[in-house]
């Protein structure tokens, strides 16, 4: 038994814990760059905590792009920032990791990207990053990599080093009572699928399976249950512990099939993250657990599908195939669309699935799936 865990500095979680920022951040210098989406609301009521601090607010509003990031970079050397904090969703945070991190190494971004750059590694470590998420899914404030967009390549790419991993994530269950019903769907079931995924990964082990357990068990009950009621905060809270033990799992497990899709259909598609692994999840489950008893019957794989199942039905005597029929139904009381619905065209259904077959997450997938296995998949779904 091998294996390496990589986590933040420090983990924070509570509710109210935002208050504690001024105190947490004071060994971090006095200039303070604030990452933030949209609306600046969240970042002024983040400046109001740092009062003896310099602070500046940069906007990012879509998924962050090189430019989008590039700008940050220059903000935060021109300001000689000695912190930079993300608070907002996945992308605002990712933004505020790569910023941190590109602001201390010399060079190009291009030098440090996969796929379109030359992907060398950072070699100095970045700014301090104190990540605050205001949705519960993406898990962005405990991993190490960050995706930026290319608009001159249509794709997206990451950024991955040790030096992304932020110094502090700080989750404060509060700042997700407000979230719309839409994105409360897909930011959970990306948390669903992000606990679901490494618990069977090729690279489990230990550690992320008990997050992955106790993240299951949570989600399973409050993600229908906040969907229903918003003001359910019980809920919220067990919703942004599970976002949370699901980041920590995949940063350190890896993820599968779910996201080796969603990884190329997020570039090739204008739909949200959460929404493709929604859609898809049921599917991918279904297709693994048919080809994990077809071509590796012994795989404890199979022990895990049965695991999940008995989690999200809070049955000691479910199966695999319980748990599918659970996914299936969440999947119709939550209105989960299709991917034709999404604007998906089916003629891009065999593109999808090769580029598929090469994502970083397909290799962590239980089982190798077949060229014929990972269309039908998407023709299931579609
Ligand atoms: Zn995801």
């Amino acid at each position: 038994m091998n294996f390496e865990l990589s986590v933040p500095e420090k983990i924070i979680f509570g509710k109210s814990s935002l208050a504690r920022l001024g105190q947490l951040v004071s060994g971090f210098g006095s200039r303070v760059l604030i990452v933030h989406g949209a609306n600046p609301d969240r970042a002024r009521s983040v400046e109001g905590l740092l009062e003896k601090s310099t602070t500046a607010l940069y906007s990012v509003r879509n998924e962050p792009t090189i430019e989008d990031i590039a700008k940050g970079v220059e903000e935060a050397k021109a300001r000689e920032v000695t912190l930079v904090i993300g608070i907002g969703g996945g992308s605002v945070i990712d933004a505020a990791k790569a910023i941190s991190g590109l602001a201390t190494n010399p060079g190009d971004m291009l030098d440090y990207l996969e796929v379109i750059g030359r992907g060398n590694p950072l070699t100095k470590a970045g700014l301090p990053c104190v990540a605050i998420p205001t949705t519960a899914g993406t898990g962005a404030e405990v991993t190490k990599n960050a995706v930026i967009a290319s608009l001159d390549h249509q794709v997206k790419v990451s950024l991955r080093s040790p030096f992304l991993l932020p110094r502090i994530a700080l989750v404060d269950p509060e700042l997700t009572y407000s979230l719309p019903t839409k994105v409360t769907i897909a930011t959970g079931l990306d948390a669903l699928t992000q606990l679901i995924e490494p618990l069977v990964s090729s690279r489990a082990n230990p550690a992320t399976d008990g997050l992955c357990r106790e993240g299951i068990r949570r989600v399973a009950r409050s993600l229908p249950a906040v969907v229903q009621d918003g003001k359910d905060f019980t809920a919220r809270e067990e919703m942004a512990l599970g976002s949370l033990f699901g980041g920590l799992a995949l940063a350190n497990a890896g993820l599968g099939a779910v996201h080796g899709f969603a990884g190329p259909m997020g570039g090739m598609f204008n739909a949200p993250h959460g929404l493709i692994c929604g859609i898809l999840l049921p599917f991918v489950v279904d297709a693994n657990i048919h080809a994990l008893r077809l071509r590796a019957p012994d795989s404890t794989a199979l022990a895990g599908y049965d695991e999940i199942g008995r989690l999200v039905t809070g049955s000691p005597d479910a199966a695999a195939t319980d748990g599918l029929g659970w996914l299936t139904d969440v999947s119709k009381t939550l209105n989960v669309p299709t991917l034709s619905s999404l604007g998906i065209p089916k003629e891009s259904i065999p593109g999808i699935a090769s580029k598929a077959a090469k994502a970083s997450s397909m290799k962590a997938n239980p089982i190798e799936l077949t060229p014929h296995e990972l269309e039908a998949i998407l023709e299931a779904a579609w």
